[in-house]
C-alpha cells in the first residue's frame, strides 16, 4: 500500500464535519493515511471521516507529496468485491488501482473491519441524509 501520511488543517476538519451533518468531531481522525496500493500518480487519498447513518458514501481527503491537504469531498464506495464476495473494498469508487481485498497487506484488515461497519449501518435516516447530501446548501 501506498500508506504517505499527512495532517488534515482544521480548515478542513471543519469542512468534512459541515459534510456529515450528524458527525462530531471523535468521527473525525486528523491523521491521514492514504488507503491506495503504490501509485504512480501524486495525489493521495485518505478517509477522512464517517457520515453516520449513511453506509455508501464518506469523506474523503485529497493531497500529494507537493502540496498539503487541499480538499474534503464525499465519495460513493467501491463497489468492488472479491469474486467469493467475502471481502469488499473500503476505498471510493473509481479510485485507481486495485482494490482494498487485492492489497496483501495487513493494514486491511482495520479497513475490512470499517467496511463491515458500513455494511451494517444502513437505514431510513441514512437515505434521507444522503438525498440531502445531493442537495448541499450554497457554501
Ligand atoms: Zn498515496
Ligand atoms: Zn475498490
Amino acid at each position: 500500500m501506498c500508506r504517505a501520511t499527512s495532517t488534515l488543517p482544521p480548515v478542513l476538519a471543519a469542512r468534512a464535519l459541515e459534510m456529515a451533518p450528524s458527525g462530531t468531531a471523535s468521527d473525525l481522525d486528523p491523521h491521514l493515511v492514504c488507503v491506495l496500493g503504490e501509485h504512480a500518480g501524486p495525489g493521495h487519498w485518505a478517509h477522512a471521516c464517517e457520515i453516520e447513518g449513511v453506509r455508501d458514501r464518506e469523506v474523503w481527503a485529497r493531497w500529494t507529496d507537493e502540496r498539503a491537504p487541499y480538499t474534503v469531498l464525499v465519495r460513493p464506495d467501491c463497489p468492488g468485491e472479491s469474486p467469493d464476495g467475502a471481502e469488499g473494498c473500503a476505498m471510493f469508487e473509481g479510485h485507481p488501482g486495485p482494490c482494498t481485498w487485492e492489497l496483501d497487506d495487513p493494514e486491511g484488515d482495520a479497513l475490512q473491519k470499517l467496511f463491515a461497519l458500513g455494511r451494517d449501518t444502513g437505514s431510513v435516516l441514512g437515505l434521507i441524509l444522503a438525498l440531502h447530501e445531493l442537495d448541499p446548501p450554497a457554501p
